[in-house]
């Protein structure tokens, strides 16, 4: 081809695509096949430990059970070679299980996964831990004892490979998650800050497996209306209705989301008056936010202030209060590198890895990314459906993928300076 006869535009998007095709093809590297043989070899005892774990109920508000897998995991954590700590969380039932290696590198990584499940003691009856089909049933097997379960084969393999390149790896279990981390979450932000990489354990997808790179941040807003009682019947001018004031402040602050863009609000709950023969003094109102930005949580305090002050019921006295739940989360930079990274590695076994940029449920890498300090992703654990739902499964063939992404990924952090 004479590239003189050739627009200008057309050569240059030619080029361009030769050259991607050339880099992609430098990028891939080659399988692992002793890392990948060492996770098909671990897969067994992946899946006894998995069993073991299901057979341990762990509801969020189970005190016993919380205990016994705080106990499973501190005996499978030292055997690992972690120096252990377990700690009460600032309020709740739950521990929470930190372990700590120390190696003789320069990097600081923390692995995160949680012990609590949303099923209430007893539900192993009717939803037992069965194979079937390519696939393993159980209570919390995906969310997320398939995360824990990840975490310390992953470790396991890397012990027997000698790796060390870290300067500290910790290991963090909580059991409050499934209620929002109200305990833990202070101490999951805290210690996060004090690593380069956070790598998240929550169940994938399936078909393809992913990564998450961010999630909504939670909060409950509390509106409350105060107004003066009086006799329904004989005296009802001389009241202040705060009921009626409730409903008409309500109406009038249904879409202040849209005032503030990635907002949501919902009122979910409402609550007034004593008895039927007396004007209510008091009303209150619950609602329901998710957010994209942290910031956003005074933006939309400050958007239904301002809304407020236009009354209906003269002599009423209506205050907003937002309490903050899990922080937004939202990959940054470096995070989105070890993502790329990921994909990569997935490809050595061809294996497709999507990015998934945002979902409206909450996670706790909301916590580990709050101070902005630490490189955070979510979702490495294992391939499943069916979370908070009835027969919650993972898929077997994930196991082997997901533990040479964990493993693979560790070592490349290792080296990187
Ligand atoms: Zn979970």
């Amino acid at each position: 081809m004479n590239f003189d006869c050739v627009p200008k535009a057309w050569l240059r998007a030619l080029l361009a695509a030769f050259l991607t095709c050339a880099m992609q093809t430098a990028a891939r590297a080659d399988t692992d096949t002793g890392m990948l043989e060492a996770a098909q070899q671990a897969q067994p005892e992946v899946i006894r430990s998995l069993q073991h774990m299901v057979s341990i109920e762990s509801g969020s508000n189970d005190a016993a059970g919380l205990q016994s897998m705080a106990d499973y995991v501190e005996i499978r954590l030292r055997a690992l070679g972690a120096k252990v700590d377990r700690r009460k969380g600032t309020t709740g039932p739950a521990e929470i299980i930190t372990g700590t290696f120390s190696g003789s590198g320069t990097r600081r990584v923390m692995l995160m996964g949680h012990m609590d499940t949303v099923y209430p003691a007893g539900t192993i009856k009717d939803q037992p831990y069965r194979i079937e089909g390519g696939r393993i049933y159980g209570p919390g097997i995906a969310d997320d004892k398939g995360g824990i379960a990840l975490v310390l084969h992953a470790l396991q393999i890397l012990k027997d490979a000698g790796w060390g390149d870290y300067a500290q790896l910790t290991v963090l279990f909580n059991g409050d998650e499934e209620i929002g981390s109200p305990g833990s979450g202070q101490l999951i932000a805290a210690l996060a800050a004090q690593h380069d990489y956070v790598l998240s354990c929550e169940p994938t997808p399936t078909r393809p497996e992913a990564l998450l790179l961010g999630a909504s941040g939670t909060g409950t807003v509390w509106m409350d209306v105060w107004g003066r009682a009086s006799h329904a019947g004989a005296a009802p001018q001389i009241g202040r209705n705060a009921l009626v004031e409730l409903a008409h402040q309500l109406l009038q602050t249904e879409d202040i989301a849209s005032s503030v863009p990635g907002t949501q609000l919902n009122w979910t709950m409402a609550k007034a008056g004593l008895v039927r023969n007396q004007i209510p003094e008091h009303a209150t109102a619950i609602g329901d936010l998710r957010l994209v930005d942290a910031d956003d949580f005074e933006r939309i305090e400050a958007a239904l202030r301002e809304r407020v002050r236009n009354k209906r019921v003269p002599g009423t006295e209506t205050s907003i209060r937002v309490e903050r739940g899990r922080p937004p989360f939202a990959a940054g930079a470096a995070a989105r590198a070890l993502a790329a990274r990921a994909q990569a590695i997935y490809a050595e076994i061809d294996r497709p890895l999507a990015l998934i940029e945002q979902t409206g449920a909450a996670t706790d890498a909301g916590f580990a990314g709050s101070s902005g300090k630490a490189a955070v992703v979510e979702s490495f654990g294992l391939a499943g459906s069916s979370y908070h739902a009835r027969d919650e499964y993972i898929m077997i063939d994930s196991i082997v993928p997901r533990l040479y992404l964990m493993t693979r990924l560790l070592q490349d952090i290792g080296r990187s300076r």
